[in-house]
């Protein structure tokens, strides 16, 4: 059932929320459709039916027990009752990876690299329905659903067939012996993502586990499930051998223990909090297994006296997008003294065209946050931001009875607020001045994140030089979220350890042996 959602209350533009009509599926029903192989029922959302089970082994396995699962366009409409894993579901998913290793371990990068073509393909074909259901799952907006993170999905996994395809083994010739470096694929990979983007981080973190030959448990967050289970089914459609790629669903802290402390896995890519990371490492050291974290951000968004202050307002704005719920956005403002008026004045203008509704209605700028807890955490940020002496310029609440909370901008009472050195991953940007490159510098490196930067400046040479000095993973100039998909990607300092991206994801999935052979051997 389709529920619209409310409308919102002023300051914002007032649209009345759409329901938006589901394209007819083949047959009247989605072609992601599996009713032989169902254990629960399948679950119709958008026009699209959905398993709310696990998938092991290439069967779908339900359990026990589930969890609820709600869409932050209407609280009230439960989409579905999750299978929620336990330690035995974490068993039987590692077990049917281990069993699968071999065999897709030896039929080498490029027969591997045929199934991820088909699976992209698929995606491709399946896009809208992956959209809609992620859609009313974690309340992304419909269109960048589609056209940008559903669509990145394919290109992911085309991008790593294509990588791991081509990989040429490096050769070299030292000491009198001959030398070659070999990828040896390192065996069962527990993949952990968060409830943002939940399709793209998934698929961005799967493919090269892929392409690399391990085998793979998916464990998506528990408040956005439901589009990796559409992965999955394609998983299936695609031919994928069964136990090459699993899928778990369950609440983190109940069945997230038990897979990555299990000794069988060999590898552990995790994206999502700190807090987290910190528990899953100390699994991955006690069996001393490869791990990446990518983490949250508190990225600057440095505006400089000689930039295009209007595009440089108008990205500002835009941090507000996914009602900020985004690891890279560039929530710390900095703005240069001597423009600072000009500048403030173009944001506010930037931001009172924001409009805030339902995320499947085109006109709508600013999606719903995913859970009330979240609104309440991001509530807290403001709240305790003004009882500390900080300055709300605006907004700062909560819109009526819908999870959205107000595009909010805070002037800090000093560097070291609380709302300026920690991620709130909300619709919260602050927004403090410098006055020259140097103290711009220093306010960009001041917190304990490095994920992300956006730098506006009319000068080349400045770009240089600021980019090269700021601590982060990636650093924007005059533009953002533009990725390169070969290019390594990841955090400093409590952002992230590791680095996905390109080869460097290929490296990390990978046992790097080097082999010597004399040069006087014969055959
Ligand atoms: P989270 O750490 O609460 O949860 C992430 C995942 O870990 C979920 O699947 C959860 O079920 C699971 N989990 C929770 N406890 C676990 C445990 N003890 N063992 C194993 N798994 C466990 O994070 P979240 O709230 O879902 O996501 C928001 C965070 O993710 C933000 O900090 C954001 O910045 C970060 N993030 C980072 C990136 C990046 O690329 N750096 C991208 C997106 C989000």
């Amino acid at each position: 059932m389709t529920r619209p959602a409310k409308r919102l209350e002023a300051p914002f533009t007032m649209r009345p929320a759409k329901r938006l009509e589901a394209p007819p599926c083949r047959g009247g029903r989605s072609t992601l459709e599996r009713e032989a192989a169902l254990v629960s029922e399948r679950v119709d959302i958008e026009g699209v039916a959905v398993s709310p089970d696990h998938l092991i082994g290439g069967e779908r396995v339900s359990s026990s027990t589930t969890f609820e699962d709600r869409s932050p366009l209407d609280w009230s409409w439960k989409l579905a009752d999750i299978a929620r894993g336990d330690a035995a579901t974490a068993d039987a998913a590692v077990t049917a990876a281990v069993d699968a290793f071999p065999g897709w371990a030896s039929i080498g990068p490029d027969g591997r690299a045929e199934h991820l073509h088909r699976l992209a393909d698929l995606i491709d074909e399946h896009n809208d329905e992956i959209a809609r259901v992620e859609t009313v799952d974690m309340g992304m907006l419909y269109e960048s659903m589609r056209l940008r993170l559903v669509a990145r999905g394919a290109v992911n996994f085309r991008t790593y067939a294509d990588l791991a395809a081509t990989y040429e083994e490096r050769h070299w010739s030292s000491k009198g012996t001959e030398n070659t470096v070999q990828r040896m694929p390192a065996g069962p990979a527990v993949i952990i993502t968060p409830w943002n983007a939940p399709f793209m981080l998934s698929t961005w973190k799967v493919a090269p586990a892929l392409a690399a030959g391990n085998t793979v448990i998916l464990k998506p967050a528990e408040w956005s499930p439901l589009s990796c289970s559409l992965l999955a089914d394609l998983t299936v459609d695609a031919g994928f051998p069964p136990g090459v790629f699993n899928l778990v669903q369950g609440i983190g802290e109940e069945v997230g223990p038990p897979l990555v402390g299990d000794p069988r896995v060999r590898r552990i890519s995790f994206t999502g909090s700190p807090e987290t990371a910190r528990q899953i490492g100390r699994a991955a050291a006690e069996n001393i297994v490869p791990f990446t974290a990518e983490l949250g951000g508190k990225g600057p968004l440095i505006v400089f006296a000689d930039a295009d202050l209007d595009a440089a307002a108008l990205k500002a704005a835009g941090q507000y997008d996914d009602s900020g719920q985004v690891c890279l956005a560039g929530t710390r403002v900095l703005v240069e003294q001597s423009v600072r008026d000009a500048f403030v004045e173009a944001f506010h203008r930037h931001v009172d065209e924001h409009v805030l509704g339902d995320s499947r209605d085109p006109t709508t700028t600013i999606a719903p946050m995913i859970h009330p807890a979240h609104v309440e955490r991001v509530l807290g940020f403001v709240h305790r931001a003004r009882a500390a002496g900080d300055t709300i310029v605006r907004g700062g609440r909560r819109v009526g009875d819908t999870l959205h909370v107000e595009p909010t901008l805070v002037e800090p009472a000093t560097n070291d607020s609380e709302i300026v050195q920690h991620e709130v991953f909300g619709p919260v940007l602050t927004m403090q001045t410098f006055r020259d490159e140097d103290e711009a510098i220093e306010l960009a490196n001041s917190t304990p994140y490095g994920l992300s930067a956006i730098v506006y400046t009319g000068s080349h040479e400045r770009a240089e030089h600021v980019g090269r000095a700021i601590r982060a993973g990636v650093v924007w100039v005059n533009t953002f979220l533009v990725r390169d998909l070969t290019a390594p990607f990841g955090g400093v300092g409590i952002s992230g350890i590791g680095r996905e991206g390109g080869d460097y994801a290929l490296d990390f999935h990978s046992d790097l042996k080097t082999l010597q052979i004399a040069e006087h051997t014969t055959s």
